[in-house]
């Protein structure tokens, strides 16, 4: 499982009880078929596509409340491609649900993990090999919410051990298709985090010339397979012509971890207590009618908190449909696509996220709706020569147009929506902030395209340099994290985006 895209930024009233389905894009043949399920049935056949096999009920149940929650913030997460969500590694694999699955999310119905009365933000992994990992370390620039720390693991204890050996030339093939150029003469740790994974390593020879620990497991994942490297967590040294890489864990190690719980649970601990442990300070509990129609509570002493009494769940994001609307097709008159050959069908698709992101954003800056030119490419090198950045920066606006690496890179890190709002932003904020800083404008452009607060630490701002011309993935990540934290905290204080310095 991938981590979540978009936050859908819609409301609707609460569906009734068992009413709830949500719209699964089912890749078969290279293309996407859309079929319908009720929750609960889609729960139950994540669940036989993600645990592990033999697990006990308590186990099942506690992985049941972490995909429906996951489900339900992530819901809308492919609203451009017509969907919810797929069935694929990029969001949630699902099989066909046994018993056991089927039960577990019968049992689990409705339950969600809350924090402040809101779904949780929730990840799982196979296994953390004994030390969970928080997001930002996985995905630079992600929020780390309190209940996702970095922690001790005895469930899983470390389960399980893996090494593999690949030759320098597999290497040097996965990666040239990961967009990398030259030729590969060493391989080395430079830095871990403070979870104990590879933080980063330098490529000796290529361009660019460090990679993050998460990024080489997806570039050769890729290209060689996801069964190599398993996780980030991993000691590397050189063989003659080979790189023996030995580790532990599969997976990113976010959240719960599924070994984990399986152990827990052969060892008499409930579905709920394997959440506490995995997600501390979440509580379990559900959205929407059953929540209303609870039994009403004593009143409240007069110094209590005010209670929050409803919690509006996420809707989907406007429809993804093939059929433009009218209105669409008015606003996308002034949207100019140049697609590479092979992805001409997602013309529409694309018009319409671009026509959708842009009115959402035109209200939220108070500026006209700007005329947009677009531009998609075919490979990471193509978007390097346009862009001028490396491959790794995704977006950039060059001369005012909107250049995209390709498409498949974009969604297999689960970034074309919040890639897409970032470069509208700066079309249409960059012109208003042409003498500041460069974290103003990539600020603006990070807390306008994904405006949930990020509760905006005091940090420093990034320098210039360190925004255009980054070193790596992991440095661009930290700097933007920085740059929306110092541009945030500044504009929560209801000041004027444009005075924003
Ligand atoms: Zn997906
Ligand atoms: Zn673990």
């Amino acid at each position: 499982m991938a981590r979540g895209g978009v936050q859908p930024r819609t409301t609707q009233p609460p569906a009734p009880i068992g009413s709830d389905t949500i719209r699964i894009g089912v890749l078969k043949n290279g293309s996407y078929e859309v079929v319908t399920l009720p929750m609960e049935v889609y729960v139950g056949r994540v669940l036989a596509g993600e645990a592990a096999p033999g697990s006990l009920p308590a186990s099942l149940e506690s992985l049941a409340v972490a995909i429906r929650t996951y489900t339900t913030t992530n819901r809308g997460r492919h609203g451009a491609d017509g969907f919810d969500l797929c069935d694929q590694t990029h969001c949630q694999v699902m099989r066909t649900a046994n018993v056991a699955t089927e039960r577990a999310a019968l049992a689990t119905a409705e339950q969600l993990l809350l924090y402040k009365g809101a779904p949780a933000t929730v990840f799982y992994s196979a296994s953390c090999g004994g030390r969970s990992e928080k997001p930002s370390n996985v995905w630079p620039g992600a929020d780390d919410p309190p209940y996702l720390s970095v922690h001790d693991d005895d469930g899983c204890g470390g389960f399980p051990m893996w090494s593999a050996e690949l030759a320098a030339a597999d290497l040097q093939r996965a990666f040239t298709a990961g967009g990398f150029t030259g030729t590969l003469r060493d391989l080395r740790v430079l830095a871990r985090n403070d979870s104990g994974r590879v933080a980063r390593l330098a490529l000796d020879g290529l361009t660019p010339r460090e990679i993050s620990g998460q990024d080489l497991r997806m570039v050769v994942g890729r290209a060689l397979g996801f069964q190599h490297i398993q996780s980030a967590s991993f000691d590397l040294r050189r063989s003659g012509r080979a790189f023996r890489f030995s580790g532990h864990g599969a997976g990113h190690g976010v959240g719960l971890c599924v070994i984990g719980s399986m152990k827990l649970a052969a060892q008499g601990e409930s579905a709920a207590q394997i959440l506490a442990r995995y997600f501390p300070g979440t509580t379990i509990g559900s959205l929407g009618p059953r929540l209303s129609a609870a039994p009403a509570e004593k009143p409240s002493v007069a110094t209590a908190p005010p209670r929050e009494t409803r919690v509006v769940p996420p809707a989907p994001a406007s429809p993804g449909t093939a059929t433009v609307s009218d209105i669409d097709a008015i606003r996308a008159a002034d949207v100019q696509l140049t697609l590479p050959e092979g992805s001409v069908e997602e013309r529409g698709v694309l018009s319409q996220l671009v026509v959708r992101e842009r009115q959402a954003l035109v209200q939220a800056l108070g500026v006209p709706a700007p005329r947009v030119r677009l531009r998609v490419h075919d490979s990471t090198e193509a978007y390097e020569r346009a862009a001028r950045r490396p491959w790794f920066t995704l977006g950039a606006v060059v001369d005012n147009e909107v250049q995209l690496a390709p498409l498949w890179l974009l969604r297999d890190r689960g970034m074309l929506e919040r890639t897409l709002r970032r470069q509208l932003v700066h079309l249409m904020v960059d012109g208003e902030l042409p003498a500041k800083p460069a974290w103003v404008r990539e600020g603006a452009s990070i807390y306008f395209a994904d405006p949930a607060s990020s509760g905006a630490p005091r940090v420093v701002c990034p320098q210039d340099r360190e925004l255009q011309s980054p070193v790596s993935l992991g440095a661009l990540g930290d700097a933007f994290a920085r740059a929306r934290s110092c541009f945030e905290r500044q504009v929560t204080g209801s000041r004027d985006w444009r005075k924003v310095r």
